[in-house]
This record gives structure tokens, sequence and C-alpha cells, in this order.
């Protein structure tokens, strides 16, 4: 089948995008955030639109995935299901309302089931970017092997990360079997409260690990006596 050009202005902005990754940046290759505006000028939510096609199996790294990359770099990484043919971009979208979305965040506590980060809380790393929270869709393995897409509240970073990761609840539910009567209990308990208490040994330990060298000294001298 002929594939279109990426600049054919009929298709949608995600099919441009899969096109233009395909016969511009090429699999394999980097390109920056610029690249990308320049080649889309006026298209608003361009990123966006390049962030849906993970939902169709593109895998695009950014630097938290491959350290080569610049923090304005991504990588084409691996082509996905080819969007602009015909019925293709339809099978796996799941169109959200407003009102489902709402639902989701707050069953999830308003958290990024990824990395933990609440929404507008800004990230540790002196950037001062806060998190945005969306909706994304995980794959998910059941026992009895059947796979099924299931929508969870990611941030922005995490999204854009792409963890395009089958959850396998089998192997779970595997380990859980495995658990001591002990180890359940507190895992049942930090399930119900969707949280983890740290245990005043972590709590010291953490706190112990920022100190300065003299005070680190200290400590542990103490600790000897
Ligand atoms: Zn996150």
């Amino acid at each position: 089948m002929q594939q279109p050009s990426w600049r054919d202005e009929n298709l949608g902005t995600m099919k441009r995008a899969a096109l233009w990754l395909v016969q511009v940046v090429g699999e394999g290759n980097s390109f920056t955030k610029d690249q990308l505006r320049e080649a889309f000028p006026g298209v608003t939510q361009i990123d966006r639109r390049m962030r849906d096609l993970r939902d169709f199996g593109w895998k695009i790294d950014t630097y938290r995935e491959d350290l080569r990359l610049e923090a304005n770099e991504q990588r084409f990484s691996a082509m996905g299901v080819p969007v602009w043919e015909p019925g293709k971009a339809t099978k796996k979208a799941i169109t959200i309302t407003a009102v489902q979305r709402r639902e989701l965040l707050a069953r999830d506590s308003y958290l990024c089931r990824s990395c933990g980060i609440s929404g507008g809380q800004p990230y540790d790393d002196g950037t001062y970017e806060t998190a945005q929270l969306d909706v994304a869709r995980r794959q998910v393995r059941n026992p009895d092997g059947s796979t099924a897409i299931e929508l969870v509240t990611e941030c922005n970073r995490c999204r854009v990360g792409g963890r395009d990761v089958t959850v396998d609840l089998e192997a779970i539910l595997g380990r859980i079997n495995h658990l001591s009567k002990f180890e359940r209990d507190i895992l049942a308990d930090w399930i119900s409260t969707d949280k983890r208490a740290f245990s005043e040994l972590e709590t010291i330990w953490a706190t112990y690990r920022t100190l300065p060298a003299a005070s680190r000294a200290k400590v542990q001298g103490a600790l000897n006596d």
C-alpha cells in the first residue's frame, strides 16, 4: 500500500506526525522539539498528538529512557500500527468523556500511578515544572491469558516516557501467593490506605543519608557506643 505524504493536510495531525517520523526522521534516529514544531507550524498540541502514537505501539523515547538524548530530544525507536491506513487508528482508541476522566482521577487519588506525584506538585529536580495528571492506557495481561486495555492516571512525564509495558497480573498474584502471612498483612495494610507507611528505621535512614559527613560520623559513633 502506498504511503501518503506526511505533508498531506487532509490527514489528521497524529497520522501526519507518524508519517513525519517514518519519512523524515527515520527509525532509530532522534529529533528535537524544535524540529517537530518547525515541521508542523501553528499546529497546536503537536507534542500531544505525537504522544498519542504510543497508544498504537509506537516507541518514542525521551532522555529518561535513553541516556544518550538531551532533555529537548526524543528518539523514534520503533514504529507501531500504521495509523494512516484506513481503520487502523480507531481500533484501540478509547474515547474518554470529561466525567469518566474526573472519576478515574478520583479513583486513583489524584496521584500518578507510575511515580506517585500529585497533580500540581513540582518535580523534585529543581526545574519548577509541575505535574499534570492525565489518563493513560495500560495493557494488562490477565491470569487467563487475555489482555485488556485499562485506564490509569499518569503524570505528563511518565506518560511522555511511554512505558509501553504490559502489566502481568498473573505474575503479581503469584508473587503475593508466596508471601508469608506477616508480609501479606503489611501489604494489605498499604493497599487499604493506598499509602506505604515508612518504619522508624527507614525514616532515620533517609534522614541519615542527607547528613553532612561530620554529622554522619557522629551518628555512626552513637550507634557503636
Ligand atoms: Zn509520574
